[in-house]
């Protein structure tokens, strides 16, 4: 057995989306970082997980450098996002609820992105190329966190290599991005509580022309219902052949090998004649559960995405609320490694994204249980007329409950940090949290709105770097105290004129401070007599922080 030792700024544990993610946020910061991940590389299965990036989540690869390539992974822009809810394929009709493709939707006037389908075997392969062209990410497969030791001025981590060897990792920073099970948050004793919902099995299959075998035609999704709630569903992966088949809602974890695959795709059909040659990929047993760590970090260690926080894939915001994990840490590690970043910076962290995981796995669960409820179906395989009658109630309420999961865009965009220590509040009302709906607020906490300063240029543009000063509607204040006030402590910030009147509107203040994440974190008509306070209070090294 061989032993090393290595030092780094911020040891990145777990190579899945948010570990790579968070590693090329730092990377496009300048700040190195060794990230470790136990197999031998990323993504190496067709797992059939995350397929969606909300437009959120665009925008965040749009900061990453990343989204035209996420655009370009070949799903069909054509292929259409409708939910079919029926008995099985050949069964009975219940509903459908249509919503149109990429080609046909319009951008939406809040965002410079479009939501993308990229399927996680390719996303995760993606950002690890964006990583190692960066070249300032220390990327070791087969490399497995063991055990960690945090003291006040760093973290000691362990791991053990593929080859049975020992590497000794000492680190300013690390992050647990290691997964629902977490090595790294049960080393550190933190709790971890929510609510077990089910265990399910996700199959990947192949089937190169489904629209002939079934009479929907292309679907984003088909739900298969029964009168004890909805047993499975078909979502397509790649637009292309692939789609993953999940079987929801066993007390007890299946194991594949007991799984009798034969007779659920045969159930799906719901026609002994129809012959689909479906191949079977892959079979995955996960849990499905919504918990939440009950603090994000310690005192050198922090956790993101799965480790942190778990949720039900109903809604689609599993990876999509982690990246908003990476986008909060993006700025505050290097913030903190780079001397201007302030001891309440980390606490902030857990103040801000731990309440949005709980706000959007509570969502999903709430999107969990209109699925299995099973009220008012004990009829809807008769061909009856109560049969009939149960079926199109049905199909109604499906529509009406769940488009809270099939249009996201509130829950995606609408997430808010007013509540921060490290954010100033102006006193205005929040506007409504709606999941479907949006409405863009320059109000400290949100989401610093979009607009387009000329074609293809967003004020998100503007953002992502230090903090940015935006100075509107042809606002003559002087702004050098705060610069000075940044200045001397060494956050970096860059002032930036818009005389458009329609964004100074939209901004409602002259003066809004926007953070490196695109979050607003002060705004006003004119500075505060205390500049140097407010500077303390957005880096984290306030009174109040
Ligand atoms: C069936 C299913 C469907 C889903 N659908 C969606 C969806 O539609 N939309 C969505 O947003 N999300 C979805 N998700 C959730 C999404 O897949 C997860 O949120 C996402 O993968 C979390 O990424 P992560 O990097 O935090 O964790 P993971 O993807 O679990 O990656 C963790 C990595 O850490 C590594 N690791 C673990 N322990 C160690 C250790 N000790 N040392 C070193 N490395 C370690 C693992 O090997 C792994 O590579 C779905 C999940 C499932 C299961």
């Amino acid at each position: 057995m061989k032993t090393a030792t290595v030092r780094t700024p911020v040891l990145v544990v777990g190579g899945g989306p948010v570990g790579f993610s968070l590693a090329l946020d730092l990377a496009r910061r300048g700040t190195s970082s060794t990230l470790v991940e136990r197999d031998a590389g990323t993504a190496l299965h067709l797992l059939a997980k995350a397929g969606t990036l909300y437009e959120r989540s665009m925008e965040y690869c749009r900061w990453l450098g990343i989204a035209e390539r996420v655009a370009a992974v070949g799903f069909p822009e054509d292929y259409p996002r409708d939910t079919v809810y029926c008995t099985a394929l050949h069964g009975f009709p219940i509903g459908r609820d249509p919503l149109p493709s990429t080609a046909d939707r319009p951008l939406a006037p809040e965002t410079p992105e479009m939501l993308r389908r990229c399927p996680q075997y390719v996303f995760d392969p993606l950002l690890a190329d964006a990583v190692l062209e960066r070249g300032l990410t220390d990327v070791r497969y087969n490399h497995r966190l063991s055990g960690l030791t945090e003291r006040d001025d760093g973290v000691t981590a362990t791991l053990v290599t593929g080859d049975g060897d020992e590497l000794t990792v000492h680190a300013d920073y690390l992050v647990g991005c290691d997964g629902a099970s977490s090595t790294v948050r049960q080393a550190l004793g933190i709790p971890f509580d929510g609510q077990q919902l089910d265990y399910s099995v996700s199959l990947m299959i192949y089937c190169a022309d489904f629209e002939r075998y079934q009479p929907y035609g292309r679907c984003e999704r088909w739900m298969f219902l029964a009168p004890d709630g909805t047993w499975g569903n078909i979502t397509t992966v790649d637009g292309r052949g692939l789609y993953r088949f999940t079987i929801i809602g066993s007390p007890e974890r299946i194991a594949p090998d007991k799984l009798d695959v034969g007779a659920l795709l045969r159930r799906a059909i719901g026609d002994d004649t129809v012959d689909v040659p479906w191949q079977v990929v892959n079979v995955m047993p996960w849990r499905r559960s919504q918990c939440a760590a009950s603090e994000f970090h310690s005192k050198r260690v922090v956790l993101a995405g799965d480790a942190a926080h778990t949720t039900s894939p109903t809604g689609g915001h599993g990876l999509n609320t982690s990246l908003g994990d990476c986008s909060d840490l993006g700025w505050m590690l290097p913030a903190l490694l780079q001397g201007w970043g302030g001891a309440g910076l980390l606490p902030a962290y857990t103040a801000e994204r731990r309440p949005v995981a709980i706000r959007n796995s509570s969502l999903s669960t709430r999107n969990y249980k209109v699925w299995v409820e099973n009220d008012g179906r004990e009829h809807i395989l008769e061909d009856s007329e109560m049969g009939l009658q149960q079926r199109d109630a049905l199909g109604a309420r499906l529509s009406a409950l769940l488009k809270q999961e099939w249009q996201s865009f509130g829950v995606s965009m609408g997430y808010s940090y007013s509540e921060s220590p490290i954010v100033v509040s102006d006193g205005t009302p929040a506007p409504p949290d709606e999941p479907s709906t949006y409405i863009q607020t320059a109000r400290p906490g949100h989401r610093a709105p979009h607009a387009w300063l000329s074609p293809g240029r967003s004020t998100l543009d503007l953002f992502g770097e230090g903090f940015t000063l935006l100075v509107l509607g042809g606002s003559a204040t002087d702004v050098t105290p705060l610069t000075k006030a940044a200045d001397s402590v060494g956050m970096p910030l860059k002032v930036e004129a818009i005389d458009d009147p329609q964004i100074a509107e939209l901004y409602e203040r002259r003066l809004v401070l926007v953070r490196p994440d695109g979050m607003v974190a002060w705004r006003g008509d004119q500075l505060p007599e205390d500049v140097d306070g407010l500077v303390d209070r957005v880096r984290g090294a306030g009174r109040q922080s």
